[in-house]
């Protein structure tokens, strides 16, 4: 018997249109007739669906075995993220604008303006947590002593 369908690819999933099995040959007519060339378009996109899935699969592995996620989250570095460093807060800080004077246009949407009256610390962005503190801590420090006549 000359099945052709035998050899197509999409054999190796199950067919949601005539439940065939994965190996099996799709059916129509309530399973009394066996489609010996050709399956059902929807097992096609089954199978089709599956290959792309195990393409992105490869690629996220191969990708120097960092997902992109954990490189961001190390800054650009691969690897497994370690022990948490002390991070750098204010100037020190990486982040592009953080420590910048408040003259200048808000760096980021996320980026806070720390202002203290009465410091000689002049208002500047930092980013929201550490560097804030940082920065209000910075500007607390600078207004100790200054007259405020
Ligand atoms: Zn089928
Ligand atoms: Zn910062």
């Amino acid at each position: 018997m000359d099945e052709p369908a035998r050899t197509f690819p999409e054999l190796t999933v199950a067919c949601p249109t005539c439940d065939a099995a994965a190996g099996r040959l799709c059916t129509s007519h309530g399973g009394t007739r066996v489609r010996r060339d050709t399956v059902h378009q929807r097992r096609r996109t089954a199978w089709g669906g599956i290959q792309k899935q195990k393409a992105r699969t490869r690629a996220a592995r191969t990708a120097s075995g960092a997902s992109t996620a954990q490189k961001t989250w190390n800054r650009g570095k691969a690897g497994t993220p370690t022990a948490p460093a002390p991070v750098p807060t204010g100037r020190d800080c990486a982040v592009s604008g953080c420590g910048e004077l408040a003259s200048a246009p808000r760096p980021a949407a996320r980026m806070v303006r720390v202002d203290l009256d009465g410091s000689r610390e002049p208002a500047r962005w930092y980013c929201p947590g550490p560097c804030r503190a940082y920065g209000e801590a910075l500007a607390e420090v600078r207004a100790i002593g200054v007259s405020r006549a």
